[in-house]
């Protein structure tokens, strides 16, 4: 019979950084929508691996200097390249030993979560949609914190998810929460989008654990994730600073009379990709936006203030922050002379 250690060695050599098992009797109560057990009746367990994003990939970001290694190689070559073939190798081990394995990764939200009609009475609508953050937390892979990021030991809010579900019975991990994020705010502070409220969570409670966070405005996030803003974005098109200001003021909203404006800012995405260059061609080469925010709240700032409080287990020679972030300052007025 497979042990737990097996498969953990196993996914550890296929490339995991980290690897946790749940059970799933541990998803009891979740929204039947986010419920795995729908997706696979007989599995008894899911195991959960991290994939480390590099420190150095957030280094050009810090300098000002070098913005596309991050979306290139922390974001679509884990995602579509990487985290795939570790998910693949760990499914096959498992169905070699004769355990139904599904392979989770996280392109499965692109063909829209829920969207379709349940095919029987009972049953959710398809896709059913696994919460990667939560399911973390059941594998006892990390936490989540405040800016809603996961949270490990080892990487802070450095890494990806991927899931395999299984027929496999292995002996879960212990769930742990509470250990990393110690609610500093940091990320609420140097979010550029105003997007993490300092007063208003959302939490669950997942496998008798309490958990919260912070609640996110994800139409702001998913603007200034992608774009920036006109202090830290060094590629924004003139257009596009106007834009991303009312988005984030939430100014917009009183556009409402005027339908195309109404229509350009709920479609944010689509606006990006067509009016933006830089980000036109993070989806054309990549099939992901560009990232010029550099997380810079909800990462950046949380792993600066877990290096500098020394709770991360994995130490670099050199801490990862040592200055003040840049802002681009507005050009100085015309003199008049
Ligand atoms: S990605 Fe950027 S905009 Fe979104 S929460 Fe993180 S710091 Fe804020």
């Amino acid at each position: 019979m497979l042990t737990a250690e097996q498969v953990k060695e196993y996914a550890l050599r296929c490339g995991a950084d980290k690897v946790g098992i749940g059970s799933m009797d541990r998803f009891e109560g979740a929204p039947k929508n986010f419920d795995p057990r729908y997706i696979m009746p007989r599995a008894k367990s899911i195991i959960g691996m991290a994939i480390r994003v590099h420190r150095g990939l957030l280094r050009g970001i810090e300098e000002g200097t070098y913005f596309a290694g991050y979306p290139s190689m922390g974001y679509a070559n884990i995602n579509d390249v990487y985290a795939p073939m570790v998910v693949r190798e760990l499914a096959s081990f498992l169905e070699d030993e004769g355990y139904e394995a599904l392979p989770y990764i996280n392109g499965s939200v692109r063909y829209g979560a829920n969207r379709g009609v349940p095919v029987e009475e009972g049953k959710p609508a398809p896709d059913v949609f696994l919460h990667f953050r939560i399911a973390g937390v059941i594998c006892g892979l990390g936490e989540i914190g405040y800016s809603k990021m996961f949270l490990t030991k080892e990487f802070g809010p450095c890494q990806r998810l991927v899931f395999v579900l299984t027929e496999a019975e292995l002996e879960p991990d212990p769930v742990v929460t509470g250990e990393i994020c110690d609610k500093c705010m940091a990320c609420v502070r140097e979010c550029p989008a105003h997007a993490i409220s300092a007063t208003k969570q959302q939490g669950a409670c997942v496998a008798g654990h309490d958990i919260s966070w912070g609640d996110l405005d994800c139409h702001k996030c998913s603007a200034v994730y992608q774009a920036g803003t006109k202090e830290i974005s060094p590629f924004m098109p003139e257009e596009i600073k106007g834009y991303i200001d009312k988005i984030i003021s939430e100014e917009w909203k009183q556009d409402g009379a005027d339908m195309v404006d109404y229509t350009k800012y709920k479609d944010v995405w689509g606006h990006l990709r067509r009016n933006f260059p830089y980000i036109a061609a993070g989806w054309e080469s990549f099939h992901h936006p560009a990232a010029l925010c550099g997380a810079k709240g909800c990462v950046r700032a949380c792993l600066d203030h877990l290096d500098k409080k020394g709770v991360l287990s994995r130490k670099f020679k050199h801490p990862f922050r040592d200055r003040k972030p840049w802002k681009i300052q507005p050009p100085a007025p015309e003199s008049g002379e």
